[in-house]
């Protein structure tokens, strides 16, 4: 399998050898919400890049689809207040240039567009030219090669600040899990391609908050480069996903009660 000739997650996004802790609510319900939570993170001083929904994929019809490029104000707020680098999920050529418009620093594909090859075409051809990192989620369904397939239509428009992001695999089964981790997928990719940084999304796969700690720490044991963990400045009162976020300060805690991988000498 040949190799993606992507730069270091390090020499794009220097940190040592901690990991990158994403961080920031499912949705931008609101412009204060938005500032709320991302004050509270700062000061927790663990996250290095604010992430907020600005358009939900929603699974079923009739439900809050975000508040479009309206949002996109307050997340260049958070970045003139916060100073954090910010990313929001593009579904469509429309979004990336709204997005790059706004200023936001790093895009990312999420898993219901993934699984679609003509719709991260549609991504990549938008972004030809454009030097801006993008991190893609593993397709809904346990099919590494859709997403190995989504890695090579970016690479090929000529992204390469790539991250793959692991956020579990949708099943018809019951279980503990919102999607099974399914850990194989991501060490199969890791194996594969030893050159492209793997940050997992503890809070898709678990879709509760109790899980957290437990999948976050896998993630660490694993090797993985960082976490991407939806945190709501009250998380109760969440127009999305408000099972699995959690308060800036519950961030924190998870965060730093983490066992980091020392690096091989
Ligand atoms: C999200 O990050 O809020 C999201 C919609 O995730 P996914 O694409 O993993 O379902
Ligand atoms: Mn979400």
């Amino acid at each position: 399998m040949k190799a993606f000739d992507v730069l270091p997650l390090n020499e794009w996004f220097p940190g040592g050898n901690e990991p990158l802790i994403i961080a920031g609510p499912c949705s931008a319900e609101s412009e204060d919400q938005v500032m709320a939570t991302a004050r509270e993170l700062k000061k927790t001083g663990k996250v290095r890049v604010y992430r907020a929904g600005i358009w939900k994929p929603r699974t079923r019809p009739g439900e809050f689809e975000g508040h479009g490029a309206e949002a996109l104000k307050w997340l260049q707020r958070v970045k003139e207040e916060t100073g954090f680098p910010v990313t929001c999920e593009v579904a469509t050529a429309k979004h990336v240039e709204e997005s790059l418009e706004a200023g936001v620093d790093i895009l990312w594909v999420g898993a219901r567009t993934t699984v679609n090859p003509f719709s991260v075409q549609e991504i990549a051809d938008a972004l030809k030219g454009v030097d801006i990192p993008v991190m893609i989620k593993n397709p809904v369904n346990p099919d590494l090669s859709l997403w190995i397939g989504g890695i090579e239509r970016l690479y090929r428009a000529g992204i390469n600040k790539l991250v793959a992001i692991h956020r579990g695999f949708s099943s018809f089964e019951k279980s503990a899990f919102r999607n099974e981790p399914m850990w194989e997928m991501a060490i199969n990719l890791k194996t594969q391609h030893p050159e492209l940084p793997i940050i997992v999304d503890p809070s898709h796969i678990c879709g509760n908050r109790e899980l957290l700690p437990y999948i976050s720490q896998k993630a660490m044991d694993l090797d993985m480069q960082g976490l991407m963990i939806e945190s709501h400045i009250n998380p109760a009162t969440a127009w999305t996903d408000a099972k699995q976020q959690v308060t800036p300060e519950a961030l924190a805690q998870l965060v730093g009660n983490l066992t980091l991988r020392k690096p091989e000498s």
